[in-house]
């Protein structure tokens, strides 16, 4: 498998050599990458050594189209070479297409509006001004929550491990247990007068790819209505196909007030989204009230216009679906796999005993990219193009590895 490359006096392989240069010159938010990347193509990465992986990661969810996918690099090049960025004292085509085709998409009502911004963190800062812009000051949000690393956005994310270090944060932010209606209820009953939002992920990616039930979605959709206070779904990890529809709150018969986007949504080129729906939040952000150089800039909405194009052409939602049937029926067959959680091409594999971060590893070392986002969970994000013959090879591996390194919790585990 390896055309290993050497480099550098110490004959050290290329990747390590890099990933030394990466230690002096990287600082180390990320810690040790795993392999230094050098190329991709569709659902496949290389390494600097010439080694392949599949990649069912890609990148976070953001590879939609999978790596290099020609319709998609045909639009950034034509549109480079035409067009590729413009302050935003003026208008693109790009921007306004992308702009018109996420509210047709997301089926807006009259008044809906889109902001334009870089990243998931971003159109949350985005959204976090619209809840200000409400008059009121407090936002419930979920334990478990992932929202973004920047000031206002870690506000509302939970792990206080990534707050800590940063406290004092901004504004009222409650924390609710998840999914449990009756702790929504008191929170919302205790801060009526002052609720200006509800922030919620549909199914929260990085803890651990964990959905919110129905009935706990919609209690959240009555329940903001009834106070006037915004229900802000960030879809910046379920959005754009990712879930098996086109944002995940379409599976669930409601529609929010505000929806923020990233990841998937560019396919690999940076660019984030807020959707605010109806009249009354499509005008809460004013002239003056936000800004964003790069934001909608066209090289980035002509990237995304394409992803949005070829999900569209080649029927990607239904792909989703069926791959994803499949990939559950035969992950829930593997002995020490307890349950597969999630929607589409997201999901989660919990396992009987925590070690996922170890399975993970010899992934890699097997050619397989997974990511454990919790200790009792491998996640699966893939290019929403993956076929189902190279979502069972890793199938073939896991079941391999469940037998000669057990994760069932009975005897011998890895
Ligand atoms: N919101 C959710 C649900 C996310 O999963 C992430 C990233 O993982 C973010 C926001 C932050 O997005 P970004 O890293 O693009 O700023």
């Amino acid at each position: 498998m390896s055309d290993l490359t050497t480099h550098g006096e110490a004959g050290l392989a290329k990747g390590a050599v890099d990933l030394q240069r990466y230690g002096h010159a990287l600082m180390g938010t990320f810690g040790v990458p795993m392999r230094v990347l050098a190329r991709g193509e569709g659902s496949y990465v290389w390494d600097a050594d010439g080694n392949r992986y599949l990649d069912l990661l890609g990148g976070i969810a953001v590879n939609a189209l999978g790596h290099g996918h020609p319709a998609w690099v045909e639009a950034i090049a034509t549109q480079a070479a035409t067009l590729a960025h413009a302050s935003n004292f003026f208008a693109t085509e790009p921007q306004i297409a992308l702009a018109e085709r996420l509210l047709d998409l997301a089926q807006a009502p009259t008044g809906s509006r889109v902001f334009f911004a870089n990243s998931g963190t971003e159109a949350n800062e985005a959204a976090l001004k619209m809840a200000r812009k409400t008059g009121k000051g407090t936002i419930i949000a979920l334990e478990g929550a992932f929202h973004g690393r920047s000031t206002g956005a870690l506000a509302i994310t939970h792990k206080e491990a990534y707050r800590a270090p940063f406290a004092p944060l901004i504004g009222t932010v409650v924390f609710v247990p998840a999914n449990d209606e009756d702790a929504l209820r008191a929170a919302v009953a205790e801060h009526a007068s002052d609720l200006s939002a509800i922030f919620l992920e549909p199914i929260q990616g990085e803890a651990g790819v964990k959905p919110l039930t129905h009935a706990y979605l919609a209690l959240a959709r009555e329940l903001t209505l009834r106070h006037q206070a915004l229900l802000v779904l960030d879809e910046v990890q379920t959005g754009v196909a990712r879930t098996g529809a086109w944002f995940a709150y379409q599976l669930h018969g409601i529609q929010p007030d505000v929806m923020t986007l990233a990841k998937g949504l560019g396919g690999g080129f940076p660019v984030g989204a807020v959707i605010a729906f109806g009249a009354h939040a499509g005008a809460l952000l004013g002239k003056g009230d936000h800004g964003s150089t790069f934001g909608g800039n066209p090289l980035a909405a002509a990237a995304a216009l394409a992803t949005l194009r070829v999900i569209e052409d080649e029927q990607l939602i239904a792909h989703v679906k069926a791959v994803s049937a499949h990939l559950r029926e035969r992950l829930e067959a593997i002995p020490g796999v307890v349950e597969v959680r999630g929607e589409g091409l997201l999901l989660g594999i919990g396992l009987a005993t925590p070690a996922s971060a170890e399975i993970a590893q010899a992934a890699v070392a097997a050619g397989f990219i997974v990511n454990p986002p919790s200790p009792d969970t491998l996640r699966l994000v893939p290019a929403l193009t993956l076929t189902t013959a190279e979502a069972d090879t890793f199938v073939a591996w896991l079941e391999s590895h469940a037998a000669h390194h057990p994760f069932t919790g009975e005897g011998e585990t890895t």
